[in-house]
């Protein structure tokens, strides 16, 4: 097996890591930088770029540039109107009610935009390790639906990695707090990111540790804190210009961008400035903005989505049957944590000092990368346990829910419930898997349904039809029934809602392999250009340099060839041509390096 590499795929900032001699390290991307931006850009040729480069891209060209897929990887149209509102670039509803990102002239489902950004991590482990990367655990919040993890996982069957294992970000985290300390104790992962928030509280017994209790906003982070500086910009402009750019898409991009600029700094500094100038222009001429903003300023705009992760503490703390004075440690997660308010709240509200030890920004990843360790046998002795995030069951009799397997299960796990029929004669039942927490029906999320046909006849209540719900490690679930009369079954894996069928999966992965090949190509002939433009600069320097040293015949050879070679190197895009002149610009080189040692030893 090759390596297993651990992946956190944020909403805003990626990172992978892997096992090296049992310790885990994280892996440094081809920008040589250790966490890489969930940025996608298109170029108007159709070329793509991940990471940084995009990042950047994002100013200058919003519309082409998406950030933030990890909110809509598998949701419907219909349940994200609030975030699709909130991006630049264009999102439109699917024929099957799913989301799609229109750009470059083609539309994307957000796993083939997830995969981009995968694909790109995987190359840059494959350089980094020099080796083949095939395998991957992927991390997702504790509350992502059965939905949301089944549409990660297609992310990595198109990127060309086998997902051996989804596992809860906050899990993640707590593994490698039970890797470095091995010791008793119950913790809090506080995870406060770009585009989530999550809570989870967990048991830790020497080597094996036991999530109690989890909980999560996903409509909950720092982007959701840079949209409140944005709101105020926006007024400022309003009161100070009369002008409404609140459907500006480029100048909300840069407000943006400032905005995340200006909290980032207050994180450091008690003051900060926002300077923008020429946001936009009118007959009267360009139109600047510049604002001071205190860090208290921003404590008291941001204060109520803060408070709003101390809500979700204090619930996860009830979920897990604890007090405060239970918890031994917090564990801080995201970037977001690193807002001193944040740190201050939490500090308070646990009333114990904060656990600083783990970058929060890695911490994840180190995570995923233990538990890859654990598969493959290089960590001993670590066992996490991880829960079910909703409760999980049928609808039944009166359009109500029966739960088979409750919020906070322990998973694996695999619960069995026997249904019958409600009239005689009765041919057929109908599953209908629901999950979350309410006890009516329709007030709880539909994971899917199916039907068992062909139930012999009988008495109403007769038939016994055994409806089993099975968990896997990653969470996934399986719902298969039987009729214990006839051995009749049915069956459905809860992976048909996210979209994306056999055949998709298929064509997206051959689409990025084809992307992955374009883009070797596309590298070998950069490659050679550079190679070229190498020769062609140190000919030119020659020219320059060692004028006085050629003859009127050589000089005007080594001028003609670096014309040619210029004239040449500007039209070729293909890889032979440019090997040829690769090939003859050197042998100029070397005849003109002969030439000049040929005077300079003639002339001594
Ligand atoms: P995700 O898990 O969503 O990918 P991260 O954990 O990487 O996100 O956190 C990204 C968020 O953290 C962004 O909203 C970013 O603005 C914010 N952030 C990063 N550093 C700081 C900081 N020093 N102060 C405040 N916010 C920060
Ligand atoms: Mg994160």
């Amino acid at each position: 097996m090759s390596k297993v590499i651990g992946i956190d795929l944020g909403t805003t900032n990626s990172v992978c890591a892997y096992m090296d001699g049992g310790e885990p390290r994280v892996l440094i991307n081809e920008e040589g930088q250790r966490v890489t931006p969930s940025v996608v850009g298109f170029s108007k040729s159709g070329e793509r770029f991940v990471g940084d480069i995009a990042k950047r891209q994002m100013l200058i060209n919003p519309e082409a540039t998406i950030h933030s897929v990890k909110r809509f990887i598998g949701r419907r149209h219909r349940e994200a109107r609030d975030d699709i509102a909130k991006m630049s670039c264009s999102i439109v509803e699917t024929r099957d009610g799913d989301i799609g990102f229109e750009v470059a002239e083609r539309t994307y489902g957000a796993p083939e935009i997830s995969a981009m950004i995968l694909q790109k991590l995987k190359r840059s482990a494959e350089d980094f390790l020099g080796a083949a990367v095939t395998d991957a655990i992927i991390t997702v919040p504790a509350h992502f639906t059965d939905r949301q993890r089944q549409a990660t996982k297609d992310a990595g069957t198109i990127a060309g990695l086998n997902v051996v294992r989804i596992i809860n970000e906050p899990t993640a985290a707590a593994l490698a707090y039970l890797h470095e300390r091995r010791r008793r104790a119950t913790i809090a992962v506080y995870d406060f990111g770009g585009g989530t928030f999550d809570i989870s509280v967990v048991d830790i017994d020497h080597d094996v540790g036991e999530v109690r209790a989890t909980r999560g906003d996903n409509t909950l982070g720092g982007g959701d804190i840079d949209n409140l500086l944005v709101s105020w910009l926006l007024r400022e402009v309003l009161d100070e210009h009369g002008i409404d750019l609140s459907t500006d898409k480029a100048a909300r991009q840069r407000l943006r961008d400032a905005a995340e600029r200006a909290k980032v700094e207050l994180s450091a500094a008690l003051e900060t400035e926002i300077h923008l100038p020429f946001l936009t222009a009118t007959p009267t001429g360009p139109k600047h903005l510049q604002r001071a903003l205190s860090r208290a300023q921003f404590e008291a705009m941001a204060q109520p989505l803060f408070d709003r992760t101390l809500e979700e503490c204090r619930r996860a703390l009830a979920d897990a049957r604890l007090t405060i004075a239970d918890i031994d440690e917090v564990v801080l997660v995201g970037g977001s944590s690193r807002i001193p308010r944040i740190k201050e709240m939490v500090r308070d509200f646990f009333e114990r000092p904060l656990n600083q030890t783990f970058n929060p920004d890695e911490v994840v990843a180190v995570g995923a990368a233990i538990q890859a360790g654990i598969l493959e046998g290089d960590v001993k002795a670590v066992t996490l346990l991880d829960v079910t995030s909703f409760s999980l069951g049928l609808e039944v009799e009166g359009r109500r829910m029966a739960k088979l397997i409750p919020k906070n299960t322990v998973i694996p796990a695999h619960r069995s419930q026997f249904v019958s029929t409600v009239i005689d004669n009765q041919k057929t039942v109908k599953v209908h898997v629901l999950q979350g927490e309410s006890a009516l029906a329709n007030e709880n999320v539909s994971l899917g349904e199916f039907e068992l046909c062909g139930i012999a006849p009988a008495p109403r209540g007769a038939p016994r039809i055994e409806v089993r719900f099975v968990i896997d490690a990653n969470g996934i679930l399986n719902v298969g029934a039987r009729d214990s009369r006839t051995g009749l079954v049915g069956n459905l894996t809860i992976r048909a809602p996210t979209g994306m069928s056999t055949d998709d999966l298929e064509r997206a992965r051959g689409e990025a392999i084809e992307h992955e090949q374009a883009r070797a190509r596309l590298d070998d002939v950069k490659e050679v250009r550079h190679q070229v433009e190498r020769i062609l600069v140190a000919l030119e320097a020659m020219a320059r340099d060692q004028a006085a040293n050629l003859d009127r015949a050589g000089a005007h050879q080594l001028e003609h060839a670096i014309k040619r070679g210029r004239l040449a190197l500007g039209t070729a895009s293909e890889r032979r041509p440019l090997e040829d002149l690769s090939a003859w610009l050197r042998q100029v080189q070397a005849h003109m390096s002969e030439r000049l040692s040929n005077r300079n030893s003639s002339v001594h």
